[in-house]
């Protein structure tokens, strides 16, 4: 497969990349060739052309395409680019059905007034999988080709989340969650106790890699839901489960000052230490939010090879402080952005891009801070190659020997003139920010995940 059109993309947190007019080549899922246009000399095709083939699963279909593949190109219509696909490295799955509603209590009292009542709601598998049904297209629709999922504590909802992102082909980590603790959980939504939750999680372990037709898309990921929730006696099993498996963590970090004294009380020490203390801070280690950090836990942290999701709308609603984005990335942290829906009222990653530097704005402005701000391409650098980073994955930046995960965006659909000024100079900085900042789902024209093209609603 060969796509020729221009590409923007961010290999470092402080530059944007422009490929104009380059021909993409993807073998098998791997890009194996990124080479300006010109000097390829391939035919042009439309993209529409082999939107159509795509769309037609028969296998004699798949053999036309494999042809057609050999000697032709895909070439994206004039005024659309095409982006790295995004990595939400932050999204409770099972709080889909409340996104954009119950903001208006703090942390503790939503866990247990709306969140956890919605959560024991995926018992019934039935529900689990009409969640999963429309949640995983509208994400993809967003330009999400790869999400990071905690689910509930059903064993069985969880499998299904990993049937539902193999049968859409999103590139997904899934999490059953696991909770033990008494006062941290309600009776009626927790694990009985540490072995049965430590029994539980290993079994979805192995559920999600075993689901049929997963030939590595969707991995499994240990997910303790935050200290709060859970004993001792399971977050220093689940730090040995990850040991002995290898397979990726995911929790929250110091969220919010009451979560934050809370361990301070508990444990004697910050989240950080203490999650370092279970064996849970270790390579491929998502911490959500990790807002109230200290130097030293930032220090911690980037020797652990342990990253964070920053998820700034999210940390409006239920932190009191902004992420400190400059100081994680320049203590060398892997920092991704996340949606954290439903803590987070809006689905778009591409959003997150305006609300991380939004928030630092406001942090760089506060009198007591000398923080400097991010900007977009830092911003979009988390959300793709930050996001990657973090979980050890080939993508987040279209290059060779990376697998092609990518989005189509169509810049006259977004509002923004791509024909450059009166000399026909294109300011190609000014457009990638108006398109971070702008685009929505109408907006993207194709999207694919493992060079896959994914059929998008
Ligand atoms: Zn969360």
């Amino acid at each position: 497969m060969q796509i020729r059109g221009t590409i923007l993309q961010t290999p470092d947190a402080n530059s944007l990349q422009v490929l104009e007019d380059h021909v993409v080549t993807v073998d098998a899922g791997v890009i194996t060739d990124i080479i300006p246009a010109r000097a390829d000399g391939a035919t042009r095709e439309t993209l529409a052309n082999d939107t159509a083939e795509a769309a037609n699963d028969t296998a004699e279909a798949a053999n036309d395409t494999a042809e057609a593949a050999n000697d032709t190109v895909e070439t994206l219509p004039d005024g659309v680019v095409l982006i790295p696909g995004l990595v939400d490295t932050h999204i409770h799955a099972s709080q889909w059905p409340q996104l954009g509603t119950g903001l208006d209590l703090p942390l503790d009292e939503w866990l247990f007034a709306y969140t956890f009542p919605l959560e024991a709601r995926y018992a019934d598998i039935n529900f689990a999988r009409r969640t999963w049904a429309d949640m995983v297209p509208r994400l993809l629709s967003h330009g999400t080709t790869t999400a990071v999922y905690y689910t509930s504590v059903h064993s069985a909802a969880t499998t299904a989340l990993a049937e539902a992102c193999v049968q859409h082909g999103q590139r997904a980590f899934v999490g059953r969650v696991a909770m033990d603790h008494p006062e941290g959980t309600p009776q009626w939504y927790r694990d009985a106790n540490a072995t049965e939750a430590l029994e539980a999680s290993a079994r979805s372990i192995d559920a999600v890699r075993s689901v049929s037709g997963n030939n590595g898309l969707v991995e499994p990921i240990i997910t303790p839901r935050f200290i709060p929730a859970c004993t001792d006696e399971l977050l220093t099993s689940l730090g040995r489960l990850a040991d002995e498996t290898g397979v990726a963590v995911q929790t929250h970090c110091s969220e919010n000052q009451w979560e934050h004294d809370y361990v301070l009380e508990r444990h004697g020490c910050t989240d950080t230490h203490a999650l370092e203390r279970f064996g849970l801070l270790r390579p491929r280690t998502v911490l959500a939010h990790a807002t109230h950090l200290t130097d030293d836990d930032r220090a911690t942290i980037a020797a652990s090879g342990a990253g964070v999701s920053h998820c700034p709308l999210s940390n409006i609603y239920f932190s009191e402080r902004v992420f400190a984005a400059r100081l994680a990335l320049g203590a060398g942290i892997p920092v991704g952005l996340g949606t954290d829906i439903a803590g987070g009222p809006e689905p778009s990653l591409l959003a997150q891009c305006g609300h991380a530097v939004g928030s630092s704005r406001l942090l760089e402005r506060s009198a007591t801070s000398s923080i400097q701000r991010i900007d977009i391409v830092s911003a979009f650098w988390m959300a793709t190659m930050g996001g990657a980073r973090m979980l050890d994955l080939p993508v987040g930046l279209l290059a060779e020997g990376n697998r092609f995960d990518a989005v189509a965006v169509d810049l006259r659909s977004v509002g923004v003139d791509a024909h450059g000024d009166q000399t026909g100079t294109v300011d190609w900085s000014r457009m990638f920010e108006q398109l971070v900042r702008r685009a929505r789902p109408a907006d993207v024209s194709a999207v694919w995940v493992d060079g896959r093209r994914i059929l998008v609603p």
